[in-house]
């Protein structure tokens, strides 16, 4: 999972900076900016936040942003390999970055690529070549050859171009206002550049968009249905983003009233408070409260300078950022019956910290429901949980969930509660339900399910015949 903008029209490139900053969220391993001048390219590219890129304080005509969530490769462990791990990447006159993730990448080279959109601007460079420069015949090949998630953004013959993958995994948006065009993961960069969001780039769609800002729409690949990652809903994305026309604060908030039908049905003894574990349970949350009718308390409160645990690489990293995350409110714990709001589940570390301390500041009982359903399938798409041994659903079930976190009931979404939320049908949800819509992921299923997990290595990084 990684961010991507695309700017057209002169901007400076430190108000580009500005923008990729609001995909922060996105990726926290590293950022880039690529732009074209005299018909070259310049990148600059920082470890960690886009705050630390460089810039010079001038203006280009077309600029790419990337802020990078390592779902293939390691992590970035020092500026000099930057250039390899981070997006965007140029070959000739192309240059793009991307988010989603290629399943079939070890099928397709033998090459080794610390970052996939390298490996990305590589094949759609020699399919350029080989196709005369024609983009559309060569995302055609492209689509043909390659399996997986990929939301991109790139350059090419001095036009700005967007694809999105037939399935429409990841969200890309686009906006045009006066000679500019904005194309990002999220519709909050172009709220904020003040370009009004025109609609999602189509699965299966290219956009390409000339200087002076005209659009040609190319159908490439369709499917009869997409698979939009529930996920993004959820967790991932800006609760101010909309994405496939639903606002992803209305999707949380519905969530929350969800779960609230499923606590009323236990009919458990009442919570005094609804405590969401910030920040993206927040409006779940306050959704959850009004239908119980008790009020909400941010009584866990974030350490605001550390990033997102999910996205942190390792289980010692996260471990180490779990432990120091969070500060509660002591005075309004002891003797409560508090029921905490979270969005998932993955590796039970947040959650069995966040249990353990409430109960240490004296809280009478703790409840803990979880905004989506059990996550008991790897993710191939982009989201690096990449392996079943990672998934604590994937081994012990709802009650032995509870055990292992320590709280006295363990509340999941329903999976209607999850779809009815959304508003959509095209999801994909095989994190969940282990039905994954492309064959080349279905065929590291099988073959996982046939070798065995290796823990230490994404299944989708091994050699499988
Ligand atoms: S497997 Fe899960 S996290 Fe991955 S793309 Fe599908 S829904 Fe999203």
């Amino acid at each position: 999972m990684c961010g991507v903008l695309g700017i057209l029209g002169d901007t400076f490139l430190t108000n580009a900076r500005e923008l990729l900053l609001l995909l922060a969220h996105r990726g926290q391993d590293a950022s880039g900016l690529l732009w074209s001048e005299n018909d070259r390219y310049n990148k600059a590219k920082a470890m960690g936040s886009p705050s630390g890129i460089r810039v010079p304080s001038e203006k280009a005509a077309i600029i790419l942003g990337s802020t990078r969530y390592p779902t293939s490769g390691r992590r970035v462990v020092s500026t000099a390999e930057l250039d390899t791990f981070v997006g965007p990447f140029d070959r000739g006159g192309l240059a793009l970055t991307h988010n989603g993730n290629i399943t079939n990448i070890k099928k397709l080279t033998d090459t080794h690529y610390d970052c996939d959109t390298e490996f990305i601007t590589d094949l759609l460079h020699d399919l350029l070549t080989e196709n005369g420069g024609d983009l559309a015949r060569a995302f055609k090949e492209f689509d043909q050859r390659v399996d997986g998630a990929y939301s991109l953004v790139g350059i090419y013959d001095g036009r700005m171009f967007a694809y999105r993958d037939p399935r429409g995994f990841k969200p890309l948006v686009f906006g045009r206002s006066k000679g500019r065009v904005i194309v990002a993961s999220e519709s909050t960069v172009l709220d904020m550049a003040g370009v009004p969001l025109e609609r999602d780039v189509y699965p299966g769609e290219l956009l390409i968009f000339g200087p002076d800002s005209s659009m040609e729409s190319h159908s490439i690949s369709q499917n009869s249905t997409h698979s939009h990652c529930f996920f993004e809903y959820v967790y991932f994305a800006h609760p101010a983003a909309r994405i496939e026309n639903q606002l992803v604060y209305d999707v949380r908030f519905r969530l929350g009233r969800a779960l609230a039908a499923e606590f009323k049905r236990l009919a458990l003894e009442p919570p005094d408070y609804v405590v969401p574990v910030p920040d993206t349970s927040r409006p779940a949350a306050q959704a959850l409260a009004e239908e119980l009718g008790v009020p909400m308390r941010e009584i866990i409160l974030k350490n605001r300078y550390l990033g997102r645990t999910f996205i942190a690489r390792s289980q010692a990293e996260r471990d180490a950022m779990a432990k120091s995350k969070y500060i509660y409110l002591d005075d309004k714990i002891r003797g409560k019956n508090i029921l905490v709001v979270d969005d998932s589940i993955v590796r039970g570390t947040t959650a069995k910290m966040i249990v353990a301390d409430l109960r240490r500041r004296g809280a009478a009982k703790v409840y803990f429901t979880v905004t989506c359903p059990p996550q008991d399938h790897p993710c191939y798409y982009g989201i690096d949980i990449s392996t079943s041994s990672e998934l604590i659903a994937s081994e012990a079930n709802v009650e032995e969930i509870a055990q292992f976190i320590g709280a006295d009931a363990l509340i999941y979404q329903t999976m209607d509660g999850l779809i009815n939320a959304i508003g959509l049908r095209d999801l994909c949800l095989a994190c969940i339900d282990g039905d994954y819509p492309t064959a080349y992921a279905r065929h590291i299923q099988e073959a996982v399910q046939a070798q065995g997990a290796v823990s230490d290595c994404r299944d989708y990084e091994r050699v499988i015949e």
